[in-house]
């Protein structure tokens, strides 16, 4: 099992590099995030030992108890939903909050954290495709979302994050990727305070080498690594 774990990180690292290439990027441009919901303990420590730095979680109690038997030599992000009551909790155990996509979400995020002495490092999630059953803020809504963040002073907005349809072809999830890209830039060129556009959080188990071509920073991958979920 720790051969297989280990040898499904050392693939994917390598697919991630030659994508990089392909996009004029370094390897060290792109950060594989091991996404462990459901995951044993175990085998998250088995990852742990091939490497893995950076651990996504989707659920505030379930990261929380991991966290507590791991400890925070890794970074753990949260990249599933956050209600606003967790939001105490979330800024105490997190590296990073993938999931901010509202204004009331942000605004008890910021108060938490000056409560716990820390500035949030947050991405926007952005609803790309515009699915009805997709959570984050719309593309049109976005740049204001992110205008009114970025006056809240206990939260860095660090980039974008996004959850494309799912195809079967991982090609046809590339216009999203450019899409979350091109908003990227624009949002960039405002120069808000406190917003710094460097990281595009896109790309899991099918379509992540389509994302790094597009510029992701972070791929978030589960099933590539650990096999498939229980249902
Ligand atoms: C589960 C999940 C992933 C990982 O998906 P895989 O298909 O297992 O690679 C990535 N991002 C989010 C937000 C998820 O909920």
């Amino acid at each position: 099992m720790n051969a297989l774990i280990k040898e499904q990180i050392a693939i994917i690292r390598q697919r991630i590099a030659l994508a990089a290439q392909r996009s004029g990027r370094p390897a060290s441009a792109v950060r594989l995030m091991a996404v462990t919901k459901t995951v044993d303990d175990q085998r998250i420590m088995q990852a742990i030992a091939a490497g893995v730095d950076m651990v996504g979680e989707n659920y505030v109690q379930e990261a929380r108890r991991k966290i507590e038997l791991m400890g925070k030599s890794m970074e753990w992000h949260l990249i599933g939903h956050l209600q606003s009551n967790k939001a105490k909790v979330a800024v105490r155990i997190f590296d990073m909050i993938h999931s901010l996509d509202r204004l009331e979400l942000a605004c008890e995020l910021d108060k938490r954290s000056q409560m716990a002495g820390v500035v949030m490092k947050v991405l926007i999630e952005v609803n790309i495709s515009g699915e009805d059953t997709k959570r984050g803020v719309s593309h049109g809504d976005a740049l204001s979302l992110i205008r009114d963040v970025s006056a809240l002073e206990n939260l860095s907005v660090r980039g974008l994050m996004t959850m494309p349809p799912w195809f079967d072809d991982p090609e046809a999830a590339r216009p999203f990727f450019i899409a979350l890209r091109e908003l990227r830039d624009r949002v960039a060129a405002e120069k808000l305070p406190r917003v710094e556009m460097r990281e595009l959080s896109m790309g899991m188990s099918q379509d992540y080498q389509v994302a790094v071509e597009e510029g992701a920073t972070i791929v978030r991958i589960g099933r590539s690594i650990f096999g498939e979920r229980p249902q």
